[in-house]
């Protein structure tokens, strides 16, 4: 009995150092113009708002605009390991909770939201951000569906 136990117990050691080994410990590099977005299925194109999420599962989920990446979150509700969103200005990936939001960007899907870092003024922190998205996706669907009421009267 004892001997199962142990056995158990470096078995769960083992998975846990595979699963360790297995999570990436940065962004993985996304294939612009060839990857879709996880969220709307638009392909991504601008790295100024591509953003990307990796869950503790293992799964890596790539975004075209960081509005859809907290649509995403607010559906699905994963375990995150990571998320990155790409800087509107520069090169650099700034990695959560480390960043904030700037609004009023010409963004692929119209949530319009860029990611920059903490410290910024004016900007909207995490937690907003989730807000804002959400109400701007309500705005976003009243839109389309006015349009489609306009397109069928
Ligand atoms: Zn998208």
């Amino acid at each position: 009995m004892a001997a199962i136990a142990v056995l158990a117990v470096v078995g769960l050691a083992a998975v846990l150092v595979i699963r360790a080994q297995r999570l990436p410990d940065s962004v993985r590099p996304i294939l612009w113009d060839n990857e879709v977005c996880a969220q709307c299925g638009m392909a991504i194109s601008d790295p100024r708002f591509a953003c990307q999420l990796q869950t503790s599962e293992g799964d890596v989920y790539d975004f075209d605009d960081p509005g859809c990446l907290l649509t995403f979150l607010h559906r699905h509700r994963p375990r995150i390991h990571a998320i990155y969103f790409h800087a509107l200005v520069g090169s650099a990936w700034l990695k959560y909770p480390d960043v904030v939001f700037l609004r009023g960007q010409q963004t692929p899907m119209e949530y319009g939201l860029g990611a920059g870092a903490t410290g910024t003024p004016g900007a909207l922190d995490f937690a907003a951000a989730r807000n804002y998205v959400e109400a701007r996706g309500k705005e976003l669907r009243k839109g389309v569906e006015s349009r489609e009421q306009r397109a069928v009267q």
